[in-house]
This record gives structure tokens, sequence and C-alpha cells, in this order.
């Protein structure tokens, strides 16, 4: 199959947990099972950034779960509770992500934006991720 001619691209998402502190805020990325204090959250949808809204998160949401997180004064902070706006992101992570890019032969982009991935599953306690594109 000539997957030029279809005009087919194939992406790669790596998820790996890099030594250095977290991405959007100072804290180590550390995991741990120490809790200092915990915090419950009902997620809800919201727009995506183009003003669609995610089927599945609407889905999600029609369950009404609450769920409960637990953190560390060591290794959590206002970021990741989202009560805080996100720091500028890690640079010492994203020039770890821009190496990998280049070793793996990638085109590294000219601008990182980074966007919200709704995801109301519990995974995340603002019921989004925050993404980026690195690599055409
Ligand atoms: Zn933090």
């Amino acid at each position: 199959m000539d997957y030029k001619k279809i005009g087919f691209k194939a992406g790669l998402e790596i998820h790996q947990q890099l030594d250095t502190n977290k991405l959007f805020c100072n804290c180590q990325s550390k995991l741990t099972e120490d809790a200092d204090y915990s915090f419950e959250r009902v997620l809800r949808p919201t727009q995506s950034e183009m003003g669609d809204v995610d089927r599945a998160a609407l889905e999600e949401a029609r369950k009404k779960r609450r769920f409960l997180y637990t953190a560390s004064n060591e290794s959590t902070c206002l970021v990741e509770a989202d009560e805080e706006p996100p720091h500028s992101a890690n640079e010492g992570a994203i020039d770890i992500c821009l190496t990998m890019a280049i070793l793996l032969g990638a085109k590294p982009v000219d601008e990182i934006h980074f966007m919200r991935k709704i995801v109301i599953d519990g995974s995340n306690t603002g019921g989004f991720q925050r993404t980026a594109l690195l690599d055409l």
C-alpha cells in the first residue's frame, strides 16, 4: 500500500515519568504512597478548544461519580489539585522530549502549544490532561 498516496499519518504517544520535576510545577516527579491530605472531586465535561464536548465525556458524566484523591505535601501542590493555574512548562522535560524526537528521526515543531484533552474518568483531578504535539 502506498501510504503517502492515501495520506496516511501515524503518531507515537509515549508515556514516561522523567527524572525532572513535574511538567507544570516545581514539585518532584516522584510517586509516593504517603498521603498528607485528601480532596474529592466531581468531574464535568468541558468544551475543547474547538468548542466541542466529547461524547464519551458526556456519557461518563452521566454516572455522576465522585473521586477521592490523596496527596503528599512533598510531591503535590495546588497545580496538581487544579486549584492554581499551571506554571511554565518544565524546560528540562521539554528538552528531553525534543532530544528523544530527534533521536527517533522526527521533525520537531517550531512552537509547542499545550492543549486540553478531556478525561473525566478520575485519572486526573481537573477533568483534563494537558498534552502537546512536539513533532511532525
Ligand atoms: Zn506541584
